[in-house]
């Protein structure tokens, strides 16, 4: 089957993508944002209430084992999802903000004291930065920041024509009060991928725990956090197909049997008394409360749809998009692309485009993002009027503030790819922006 039958294939399980809006055929472009859920995933969520729902962990009767089977399946499917060694180190979380300031809290509870210091990178979303921020405000933590150049690379991944992208420009930030290291693996924004595999070795060097931020690559491209040997990894079910409400965060287990509980209640407990309580074994010390545990038996399926295209399928496809979509766009006057450019986007082969750099890095290419601005037309208008051709885009700081201060600019307009688009999508979308362009 030639690939655009298969993805059109692949579309009849999204209904939602055959809706009109605005009496126009639906254009959805902000995968980034959050995906549209397969048929399968939403069958599954509606069986499992109508018929198992039961709380987990607790009941002894049949419908609450059946629940807690689901949800410790799902358990086991994600750890084979990211290749992690045990299902003890994989903590369920409402999502990647909750991942993250899971570990911000804990970590710096435990392990920082006033002055140490956290690095992260010029283009982290606000969810990794701002948990680091509030232990700033009440531990005294200190939060640097890697820089990026002009192009949207992070400076220690940085290609140029004197030297290898390396990372061990890193060193240079890294001090004796570094305690922690936490980046983006890719921007929501510019869609860089980052060479954290190069940061976590450097980091390791010096005994620093790295946490990768996976929101941008879990649904993109196959995630191994042994062959990463990451410390921790944090993504969203909402972003790759899954339900809303569940998220993950990989812990080592060394360092999640270090770090103290995130919240308490129930779930999360050995033994309470007035006196003393002593805390469940791995997970179930960070997972307090009634788990979402409809949305982990819905991240199973969504595991499993992916896994039936998989990931070789929807690297390719998604990379040809972006490099489809930066082609066409650049034939647009007065279009500035921002982020890494077309140079490092892998063709549909897998390799990259011809450069004219030396030995640009498959760990810098591009992924499924494009972020631009035409002109001086604000992108905020440039995404309304998109939206009444039916086209769906994201507009504005993308939730990376110190990234637009870096760029110098208030926003983008934003556009996502999933596996479901095609590029007859995107010549709407290129269509739409030069009829807005014209406009102005
Ligand atoms: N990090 C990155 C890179 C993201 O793109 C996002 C979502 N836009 C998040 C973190 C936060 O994810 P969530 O809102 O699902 O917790």
């Amino acid at each position: 089957m030639e690939l655009c039958d298969y993805i059109n294939k692949v579309r009849e399980d999204f209904p939602i993508l055959s809706r009109e809006v605005y009496g126009k055929p639906l254009v959805y472009l902000d995968n980034a944002a959050t995906t549209q859920k397969p048929l399968c995933v939403l069958d599954a969520m509606r069986d499992e209430y109508l018929n198992v729902n039961a709380n987990v962990h607790r009941g002894v009767h049949y419908l609450s084992q059946q629940a807690t089977d689901l949800h410790e399946a799902a358990r086991e499917k994600v750890r084979g999802f990211i290749n992690a060694g045990k299902i003890e180190e994989i903590v369920f979380t409402r999502g990647t903000t909750e991942a993250i300031n899971l570990v911000a809290s804990s970590f710096c509870e435990s392990q920082m004291q006033p002055g140490d210091e956290v690095i992260v990178t010029e283009m982290e979303h606000h969810s990794n930065i701002v948990p680091w921020q509030l232990q700033a405000m009440k531990r005294g933590i200190v939060v640097k920041h890697l820089p990026i150049t002009d192009d949207g690379r992070l400076v220690c991944s940085s290609t140029s024509e004197a030297a290898e992208p390396s990372g061990d420009d890193i060193e240079t930030y890294i001090t004796e009060r570094t305690k922690i290291i936490s980046v983006a693996h890719v921007s929501n924004v510019l869609g860089t991928v980052n060479p954290v595999e190069e940061i976590i070795k450097t980091a390791h060097k010096h005994g620093i725990p790295v946490l990768v931020d996976g929101a941008q690559s879990a649904p993109h491209f196959k995630v191994d956090v042994q062959a990463m040997d990451c410390d921790f990894f944090a993504f969203s079910g909402h972003k790759m197909y899954g339900p809303t409400g569940i998220g993950v965060l990989y812990g080592k287990e060394d360092w999640l049997e270090k770090l103290p509980p995130y919240q308490g209640g129930g779930e999360m407990i050995d033994k309470v008394t007035w006196e003393k309580t002593t805390f469940e074994r791995l997970p179930f010390k960070f997972e307090a409360g009634t788990p979402d545990y409809v949305a982990t038996h819905g991240l199973t399926k969504a595991i499993e749809y992916i896994d039936s295209i998989g990931f070789d399928m929807i690297q390719a496809h998604e990379q040809e998009l972006t490099r489809y979509c930066m082609e066409q766009l650049m034939t647009i006057p007065d279009m500035h692309i921002y982020g890494p450019q077309l140079s490092t986007v892998r063709s549909a082969k897998g390799r990259l485009l011809p450069t004219g750099r030396k030995n640009c890095q498959l760990s810098t290419v591009k992924d499924a993002v494009v972020s631009f601005n035409v002109g001086n037309i604000h992108h905020l208008d440039m995404g309304t009027l998109l939206d009444r051709l039916g086209i769906a885009v994201r507009t504005g700081q993308h939730c990376a503030q110190p990234l637009m201060d870096r760029l110098g600019i208030s926003g983008t307009v934003r556009a996502s790819f999933a596996l479901y688009n095609t590029k007859q999508e995107i010549d709407i979308l290129v269509a739409g922006i030069r009829r807005v362009a014209q406009m102005f």
